[in-house]
């Protein structure tokens, strides 16, 4: 059996002495679309990690780099991201953004969570939590997660946050005769849509920056607070050893 001081150290974080579990950890209960096929793709478990770790590095690289340049500096790009960082510079000269923050832990005491917020700021007029994804579309867990932010930053804060957004940072080449999109993002090719057979003819890389808005945060939030419940009754039998866990009480069934 796995402790439990692993498993509090690797799914929440102790804030003054209490434990509150991590947004992100709780949003892994969501099925992601598509993740289960490309999993039994991987060969080996072994090898599904080793690529998922190049593939999070990459995400990390341009993660750290973004917010870098949010923050007003100018690092030095890998030849690796470029493609993506000039599509968000690009994206960046066509709106108005002011960061007041990043990296950010915010903490909901009243529905006992706690999570890490990207970049907090003001675009183009309105003041909300931006987060970033370097994944190939944007899904719906992503809102939802972000939604968990936005609450637990408003419970705090009286300068509110009005809403949320995901920037979408990514880059492909795609094949002049098929269509066909490619990936490099773990060193080996990943390709998607297209047609199998294509001797494909790879264009130059294409960097992709796109923004989403929030378009319905009570229903967004509502999913993250169901998902949390369903999190805490499937991993229950050690959150009910976790002493300092203020939701202790409400999710334990007689
Ligand atoms: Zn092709």
């Amino acid at each position: 059996m796995i402790p439990v001081k692993y498993l509090k150290r690797n799914s929440g974080y102790e804030i003054n002495g209490l434990w509150y579990p991590r947004v992100t950890s709780i949003c892994k209960i969501i099925a992601k679309p598509g993740i289960e096929k490309w999993l039994a793709n991987q060969g080996s478990f072994y090898a599904m990690q080793k690529k998922r770790k190049k593939i999070t590095g990459w995400g990390t690289l341009v993660h750290e780099v973004v917010e870098k340049i949010l923050l007003g500096r100018m690092p030095q790009i890998d030849s690796d991201i470029c493609p993506s960082i000039d599509a968000f510079l690009e994206w960046m000269k066509k709106h108005k953004i002011d960061v007041f923050g990043i990296e950010k832990r915010v903490t909901s005491k009243k529905h006992s969570y706690s999570g890490t917020l990207d970049v907090l700021g003001e675009i183009d007029g309105k003041v909300g939590i931006l987060d970033l994804k370097t994944s190939s579309s944007i899904w719906d867990d992503h809102f939802i997660q972000t939604a968990a932010y936005l609450e637990a930053y408003n419970e705090k804060f009286s300068k509110k946050a009005e809403t949320y957004w995901i920037l979408r940072i990514d880059q492909y080449q795609e094949c002049s005769i098929c269509g066909a999109k490619k990936r490099e993002k773990s060193g080996e090719p990943v390709i998607k849509e297209g047609k199998k057979r294509c001797n494909h003819k790879w264009k130059k890389v294409k960097g992709v920056c796109e923004l989403k808005e929030a378009s319905n945060i009570k229903r967004d939030l509502d999913t993250f607070l169901t998902a949390k419940k369903l999190w805490e009754l499937s991993n229950r039998s050690w959150l009910s050893k976790v002493r300092n866990y203020p939701n202790k009480l409400k999710y334990q069934t007689s």
